[in-house]
């Protein structure tokens, strides 16, 4: 479509970053972008317009800021969800497995009431490892998740079909090889 074209021009390809092989779709250009950026948004939220949605909940760091964004045009709440050591209360943490190796992310256990209606939000899915363990830290303490929107999707990694099989709702605004 015309809005996938005018956001995949936004978006700046690196060769070789973080590792020889691999091409990083770095989205600093189109958040620098005033029309893309708001183009992206519009497109996030566009889906969700009308429906009951208390929270959305963004992984660090670039899921903070389109999913500030997103969380303000619905009117939702906003949940980080964040890299192990940085959330000052108890939390609930999980081991994940991502595109370039293992790491450990945390919610705050009081994040969201049981059964309240979150949306995840990120920049990117890619092996899909990232957002099944934000999916898993949502649904024990207690949150109903029930849609996940990324801008890129690069669907030969199959992080989409992932989401998918544990019953989460997936859209994506444009995909990448
Ligand atoms: P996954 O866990 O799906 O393999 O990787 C997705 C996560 O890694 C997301 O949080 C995303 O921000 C980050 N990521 C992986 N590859 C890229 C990339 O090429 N560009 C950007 N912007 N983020 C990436």
């Amino acid at each position: 479509t015309k809005i996938a074209h005018e956001l995949a021009a936004a978006i700046r390809s690196i060769p070789d970053y973080p590792k020889p092989g691999i091409i990083f779709r770095d989205i600093t250009t189109l958040l620098g972008d005033a029309r893309a950026f708001r183009r992206a948004v519009d497109e996030l939220v566009q889906p969700y317009v009308g429906l009951k949605v208390d929270k959305i909940a963004g992984m660090e760091a670039r899921g903070f800021i389109l999913g500030g964004a997103v969380a303000h045009q619905l009117s939702a709440g906003f949940v980080p969800i964040r890299k192990k050591g940085k959330l000052p209360h108890e939390t609930v943490r999980i081991a994940y497995s991502l595109e370039y190796g293992v790491d450990e992310m945390e919610i705050h256990m009081d994040a969201v009431k049981p059964g309240e209606k979150v949306i995840l939000v990120d920049d990117l899915i890619a092996t899909g490892g990232t957002a099944v363990g934000a999916v898993q830290l949502l649904r024990q303490i207690g949150a109903d998740v029930v849609s996940a929107c990324f801008v890129i999707d690069l669907p030969e990694l199959g992080g989409r079909k992932k989401l998918e099989a544990l019953g989460v709702e997936v859209r994506t605004l444009v995909e990448f090889e």
